[in-house]
């Protein structure tokens, strides 16, 4: 179980992805989480810098793609103002969203990268279908109370992980 709950890379955010370093481990698209992943779960804005790392992941030859458990309305609403396909209500962790991604997306797990800020839907529904998982930190604190309550039982579980690495 600690397995799945552990991402691959844990970086501070979307601008300290290494594009050659995924490029180096055969992926191919990368596929993101909205809410304090991309932006604040309190904002409709798009900062400049955020549509810059869009552009620059696209020149690195990758496809972005996006898997949100956002309601519709302000999924389609980032969907177009950041020109990104993908599946918003996707319900993570469960894996439909995923495997519907990889078929849209017409690749193999093993190339698609899952970028979220939460171990509980997405590292832990990434690694259910076999993608590279990547952990951020999120970007705002201001958050559901139930996802308040998931972040404490993130922090034991990333302790653990902690004392467990070499
Ligand atoms: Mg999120």
């Amino acid at each position: 179980m600690l397995k799945l709950l552990q991402p691959d890379l844990y970086v501070e955010s979307i601008h300290k992805i290494d594009f050659d370093y995924l490029r180096s481990q055969g992926i191919k698209a990368i596929c993101s989480d909205l809410d304090n992943t991309l932006v604040p779960w309190e904002s409709d804005q798009a900062n400049p810098e955020l549509l810059a790392w869009i552009e620059q992941a696209r020149a690195a030859g990758f496809t972005l793609y996006l898997i949100s458990n956002a309601v519709p309305k302000r999924f389609a609403h980032f969907a177009k103002l950041l020109g990104l396909e993908g599946i918003g209500r996707a319900a993570k962790p469960r894996k439909k969203a995923f495997l519907r991604a990889l078929r849209e997306l017409k690749l193999p797990a093993a190339q698609v990268a899952l970028v979220g800020d939460q171990i509980f839907t997405d590292v832990l529904g990434g690694n259910r279908v076999g993608l590279f998982t990547i952990l951020v930190v999120p970007l705002s604190q201001r958050e559901f109370i139930g996802t308040r309550l998931m972040r404490r039982l993130e922090r034991l579980v990333l302790r653990r992980l902690q004392r467990q690495a070499p």
